[in-house]
């Protein structure tokens, strides 16, 4: 995930805000994970932190939009973010289950991992079907060609595998 933490030692009663442009965040991401995200719309992040009883409440949003490839097509696909969240964050020690904890307290320190949590955001508010456009007619599974663009002359129906295999036998007798 992107790394970001931020220091919450003198954090205001009234609380703060942070803001960031997601586009850095999220980039080298996804370079580093080789998915073939492009930036759309900038992504644009914001935090306001106020202190609570034995950790923090967190109200803000991401927004902007990602060009994803078309999973039917792999065409470009834009994703578009108007991600409003609004959480309460207990602070806890770093562990072996949770090294980096959304709010760490170690070493009497609060830190908030903003990285972790705008990478959560983003993910939660992809798609798990992303689509260019929902009748996407993708590529033919014979030849390849987009069949948005153009159809091919694939045989259509394969027909059942089954009597593809009688077919066969017949072939050979
Ligand atoms: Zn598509
Ligand atoms: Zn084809």
């Amino acid at each position: 995930m992107p790394e970001l933490w931020l220091s919450l030692d003198d954090l205001p009663a009234g609380g703060r805000e942070f803001s960031f442009s997601g586009q850095e965040l999220f980039e080298g991401f996804w370079r580093e994970y080789g998915l073939a995200y492009r930036p759309g719309r900038p992504l644009a992040a914001t935090l306001a932190v106020t202190p609570q009883e034995g950790g923090v409440r967190i109200v803000g949003g991401l927004t902007g939009s990602v060009v994803v490839p078309c999973d039917r097509c792999t065409g470009d696909a834009e994703i578009g973010f108007d991600v409003e969240l609004d959480l309460y964050e207990e602070a806890v020690e770093p562990s072996i289950e949770d090294p980096e904890p959304l709010l760490s307290s170690a070493d009497g320190h609060l830190k908030l991992n903003a990285g972790r949590l705008l990478w959560e955001q983003f993910n939660l508010a992809l798609p798990v079907k992303v689509l260019c456009r929902k009748d996407c007619k993708g590529l033919c599974p014979g030849c390849g060609r987009d069949l948005n663009v153009e159809a091919c002359t694939c045989e259509k129906d394969e027909g059942d595998p089954r009597l593809a295999a009688l077919r066969g036998l017949k072939l050979k007798q």
